[in-house]
């Protein structure tokens, strides 16, 4: 932040009184701008045929990490629930309409300022299509995931997860709820 968003004028990093970390604060009308973590929120949209679980990813059309597969996500919208921003976000990027079910999965990102959260949802129908931000959205299995080519730790984590659940969840039990703290800036799979 180079200057205040209240009056233009240019603003100092510097620990306020009564605080213990550096803020930018403004020297010239007084406001202090605090920076917090975005929310990034997403889906899991699963199909689910004979047994054969899939899971709609999409191929990132922008950067970061262009080219490589992402669970639809996004930054939460002011005025929006998370369960709507994991619904817009997946009308968004792979054009799939959706029923929501539990969350999922939490990842704090501190070395980037953002707490990612996916929520278990179910594809309602295969009417789906790369949005601006894809360039191409595909159905995976466990096996068929290219998880040498996923966008983000939190989308790996979140994908290793969920499939691992399900084979419990086959088996009777219930989907868990998933919290980490992802410090590694590159995540690669097991
Ligand atoms: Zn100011």
């Amino acid at each position: 932040m180079k200057f205040c968003s209240e009056c233009a004028h240019p603003v100092a990093l510097r620990i306020p009184p009564d605080d213990n970390r550096q803020r930018f604060v403004c020297e010239q009308c007084g406001v202090i701008h605090y920076q917090n973590p975005k929310m990034v929120i997403g889906s899991i949209p699963v199909w689910d045929q004979a047994g054969d679980t899939r899971v709609l990813l999409c191929r990132r059309a922008i950067e970061p990490r262009l080219g490589y597969w992402t669970l639809p996500a996004g930054f939460m919208e002011n005025d929006e629930t998370t369960g709507d921003a994991a619904r817009r976000e997946t009308e968004e990027e792979a054009g799939a309409r959706i029923d929501l079910h539990g969350l999922f999965s939490m990842m704090n990102v501190p070395h980037v300022h953002q707490v990612h959260m996916f929520y278990r949802a179910t594809l309602l129908d295969l009417d789906f299509a790369a949005g601006v931000e894809s360039l191409e959205v595909a159905l995976f299995n466990e096996a068929s995931i290219p998880w040498d080519e996923i966008a983000f730790p939190t989308v790996g984590e979140t994908l290793k997860c969920f499939f691992s659940d399900m084979r419990k969840v086959r088996e009777g039990a219930s989907f868990g709820f998933h919290a980490q703290d992802i410090f590694k800036p590159i995540w690669r799979p097991d």
